[in-house]
């Protein structure tokens, strides 16, 4: 048994909105500008209500003006299309974000790629995810979840070159964009997912273990490397002993104990960190769209 230190996502988080706080309070007393952030949510989904309005109360702490865009689950295609035509010519946003997922009868990837790709604060629109994979991260809106993991990261390991890191799951929300990431720290990366034969053995490879399958505490403790850092992406609702329900992560946090060598919690780890850069990316772009220095934060 080890001693595993516990990664504080939220006390992390709330240093990274701080400084964007201070980078939007410089902005708007330099040259008047103050960043805009609009959320589009279709359709009644409570989760997805949730997180808007969390993302829009983040947002108004940090100085960065807010907009909602709330749409029946009916609206059309071409509709929302629309919509988002209009959010890219309107100066005052400056980040568009569309709240997934979408009704089934629309197309996901026709609305990511019709959103202004220097307004894409979810780093989703091919351009940026082509930046991310060819070396142009400096001039890429990086995804938020797998970029609060790097930080993360970054502070807990020393040295990330030439770790083995393994990223479990391939979203292109997180797990893609997480190994791209990674790459770029010169880990060596493995992918693994749904097909991935012998599964316990690829994770016991791990110096660093990005879990990111939405499969409550599927990682057991027997399958980390003693010593490895974990990083549990996973938000899970399950059923808690006392009838209520409770917030698990995919990795089996109470057997990664003693064995990891740190790890996230969840809730407390990644979530946080996820809306920090997501108010991030938001300066980036407001910084960006004027031909104006970024805040190095
Ligand atoms: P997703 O799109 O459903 O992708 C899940 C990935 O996991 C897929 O690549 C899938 O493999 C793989 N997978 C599923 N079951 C597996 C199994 N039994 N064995 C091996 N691989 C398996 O999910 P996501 O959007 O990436 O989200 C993953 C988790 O992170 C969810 O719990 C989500 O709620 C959470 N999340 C958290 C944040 C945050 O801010 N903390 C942000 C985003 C997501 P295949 O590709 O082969 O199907």
């Amino acid at each position: 048994m080890i001693a595993t230190k516990r990664i504080d996502g939220k006390a992390r988080a709330d240093r990274l909105t701080a400084d964007v706080a201070a980078a939007a309070a410089k902005l708007k007393a330099e040259a008047g500008i103050v960043p805009g952030l609009c959320a589009v949510l279709v359709g009644e989904d409570p989760a997805s209500q949730v997180y808007v309005r969390n993302k829009g109360k983040s947002a108004t702490a940090a100085g960065i003006a807010s907009f909602e865009e709330k749409l029946p689950a009916t609206i059309s295609q071409s509709d929302l299309l629309a919509l988002i035509a209009r959010l890219n010519a309107d100066d005052r946003i400056d980040g568009i974000l569309v709240q997934l997922p979408l009704p089934k009868h629309i197309d996901p990837q026709r609305v990511i790629e019709a959103i202004d790709p220097r307004k894409d604060v979810d780093g989703f629109h091919p351009e940026n995810v082509g930046h991310l994979w060819s070396g142009g991260q400096r001039r890429a809106l990086v995804p938020c979840t797998p970029y609060g993991c790097l930080i993360l990261l970054r502070e807990a390991v020393p040295a990330l070159g030439g770790a083995e890191a393994v990223v479990l799951g391939r979203s292109n929300i997180v797990g893609k964009p997480m190994a791209a990431l990674l790459l770029a720290e010169s880990c060596t990366v493995t992918v693994a997912h749904s097909k991935t034969r012998d599964l316990p053995a690829v994770l016991r490879r791990a110096d660093i273990l990005v879990a990111a399958v939405g499969q409550p505490e599927m990682v057991k403790g027997g399958w980390i490397k003693e010593g490895a850092i974990v990083i549990d992406v996973g938000i899970n609702r399950v059923a808690a002993p006392d009838g209520k329900s409770k917030l698990v992560g995919d990795v089996a946090f109470a057997e990664a104990e003693g064995v990891a060598g740190a790890i996230t919690p969840v809730p407390g780890g990644v979530g946080p960190m996820t809306i920090a850069c997501l108010l991030r990316n938001t300066l980036i772009a407001a910084c960006r769209r004027r031909g104006r220095t970024e805040a190095n934060i």
